[in-house]
Order: C-alpha cells, then structure tokens, then sequence
C-alpha cells in the first residue's frame, strides 16, 4: 500500500501508478478526502524492489497484513467507502432500505410493491428474476420476462433496482437493468461469476455463503474489487449453526466486526435468515441499531399468495410502518433519515 502526501499532484500519483504496472502488479488507487492511497497487488518482492518511498509524492510505503487487500480497512486508512447507486447513497452515514418481494411474480405485483416500497422511503427495489431455490421443482423464476417487469418498475419508481445474477450467460439483460447485481448466499464462493462481475463494473451485493466466515466472504469480495470493481455491498443473512428452532442464526455481531475489517458498507437481510414475518422487524431494528448501512427485506401485497418465501413477507400495507421504525433505530446508530439517502424523487 502506497500511501501519498496530502500534497501529491496528480502527476505523482500517475507516475507511482505507472511504475507499479511496470512490475506487472496492479494499481488500485483510492482517492480519500485527505489523502490518496494506492493499493498495488502483485508480487510483493517485485513491487518493494521499485523503492517506492523514494518517489516523488510518496509518504510511505506499508504493507497490508491481512489476505483480503483491497476490502480491508487499512487500505482506505479508517475511511468508510460511500456508494452513490442510481441516487441512492449507502456507507458511512447513509443508509439503504432495499425492499421488493422474493421474486417477480407479475406486473400488478411488481408495480404496487414497487409504490409501496418508494413511498415509505426505500432507497432501492429488490425482486428476483433468477431464483436460486433449494429444489429443482420449486418456481425458478421469470427470467428475462421478470427483468422487464423490472425495468418497468424502476421508470415508474426512480428506485435502482437490485436483482440476483445466478449463471453468467443472463449477464447481458440483467446488466440492462440492475444497478446492482446480487451474488446469492449460495453462489459466494462461485469464483468465475464474482470475476465477471468484477469486470462488468456494475454495484454487487454479496450475500453471505450459509456456513462462510467473514474472512471468506471478504475474500470472495476481493475477486471483485481485483478486477477493479470498487462496489461491493457486503451482506448478511443469517448462517447455519447447531440450532434448529429457527431457519438460520442472523449473525449481527458481524456487522460491527465487519466494520473493523473492512471499509466496505454492511448490509443485513433479516428475512432469509429468518424464513418468518414476525421475526423481521425485531431483527431489523437490532441491525440497524448495531450500525448496519442498510437493510433488505422482502415484502408482498398479499404474502398468502407468494410464489415464494411469502412466509417471511412483511404485508405491504403494514411497509411504511416498519420503514419508519427502522429508520428511528438507523438515527440511533448515527444514520441520516431515510430521505436524505435516497434517490429525489421526480
Ligand atoms: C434472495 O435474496 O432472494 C435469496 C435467495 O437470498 P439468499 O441467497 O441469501 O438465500
Ligand atoms: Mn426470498
């Protein structure tokens, strides 16, 4: 890691960055509000070869310790990253309620939860075109049809829309419209898929493998920024552990912890893990409360008709309640309200 003066013209830092490409390392520069910092990966014998610190510019060099590079907290010197999606703005003191139903079922369902979600004040619109489901014979989704219900939801909303990216041959219609790609809990570790989309460039949300530990779900978070990726949404929801009274154990420990390793924003999906309404709110509130920089939840005009996950649905009509209770337990955490993260509405 390659840490510039305050005072470093951008000319220095193109000449370091050059130098390190020189080597065949990559550069990832980071422009903070104080400094510039550029993260060079490659072999490291080679890079402290170039004696950077004697360059024009350069404060210091140090290396970074631990295995994940570019996700870790070190390499943005305590910053927290902030992402702009689409007008909706995630990390630091920004948070993102990301809300639609499990999957896209039909535009009359599409549309109405889209209304809902964007009046309580969600920032985002989640629903599922490619469903990564547990049994070959459950609905495996809409797919391309699903997509466009979609894009209609997002011209009718403003809401960027984020939607799961299962198989990297529907890449080209699902980057038609995502601002941001999902990578299911199921597929985290699916190495080829994470470095496409690190070459696609699109926002990734990075959902939690069921039995990974942080430091794996960094890593897989990596393989994206590697590829000069830099927004990568962490997300928790919930993993397996010897408890059976509950669908999965929502790790919110992980919030905080995650925070300390990484400068990347942190996400909580209370209704997977919990696989039960009543169970969303109160863990909502405790994410957010535990510093999460957003949430997403799945939520249905009429859950009892759910093609999927409708157990776990909140009732759309009771949406703008829980929002506003969600946001309260944000503030408490240091969060902006809603509307001042979320995109202007026309
Ligand atoms: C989903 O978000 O719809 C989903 C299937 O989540 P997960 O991959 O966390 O199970
Ligand atoms: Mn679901």
């Amino acid at each position: 890691m390659i840490v510039m003066k305050s005072s470093a013209t951008e000319e220095q830092v193109d000449h370091v960055i050059d130098r390190i490409r020189s080597v065949g390392a990559t550069a990832h520069p980071s422009r903070g509000e104080e400094v510039t910092v550029i993260g060079a990966i490659g072999d490291r014998e080679h890079v402290a070869r170039l004696g950077l610190e004697g360059a024009p510019g350069v404060d210091k060099v140090v290396p970074i310790l631990k295995p994940y590079k570019l996700a870790s907290t070190q390499l943005r010197g305590g910053e927290r990253s902030v992402f702009d999606i689409g007008g909706a703005k995630i990390g630091g003191e920004h948070f993102a309620l990301i809300a639609g139903p499990c999957t896209v079922e039909s535009r009359e369902q599409v549309l109405d939860t889209a209304d809902v979600c964007l009046s309580a004040g969600a920032s985002m619109f989640r629903g599922g075109a490619y469903k990564p489901r547990t049994s070959p014979y459950s609905f495996q989704g809409l797919g391309e049809a699903g997509l466009r219900l979609l894009g209609e939801a997002k011209d009718r909303t403003g809401l960027p829309i984020v939607t799961e990216l299962m198989d990297v041959r529907d890449l080209e219609p699902v980057l038609e419209v995502a601002d941001v790609i999902q990578v299911g809990a199921r597929n985290m570790q699916n190495y080829t898929l994470l470095t496409e989309l690190g070459r696609a460039g699109r926002p990734v949300l990075l959902k939690r493998g069921l039995s990974s530990t942080l430091e794996e779900l960094l890593m897989a978070a990596e393989y994206v920024l590697k590829e000069g990726n830099e927004h990568v949404l962490l997300c928790e929801r919930g993993i397996r552990t010897f408890e059976t009274a509950y669908r999965f154990t929502l790790d919110l420990m992980a919030v905080p912890v995650l925070k300390e390793m990484t400068h990347l924003p942190v996400v909580v999906d209370p209704s997977h893990a919990a696989g039960r309404r009543d169970l969303v709110e109160p863990l909502s509130l405790a994410a957010a409360a535990v510093g999460a920089d957003g949430i997403i939840v799945e939520t249905h005009p009429d859950p009892e008709q759910a093609v999927c996950d409708g157990p776990q649905a909140l009732v759309a009509s009771e949406f703008a309640a829980y929002a506003a209770k969600v946001e309260q337990a944000a503030m408490l955490a240091g969060k902006l309200p809603l509307r001042e993260s979320a995109p202007a509405v026309a």
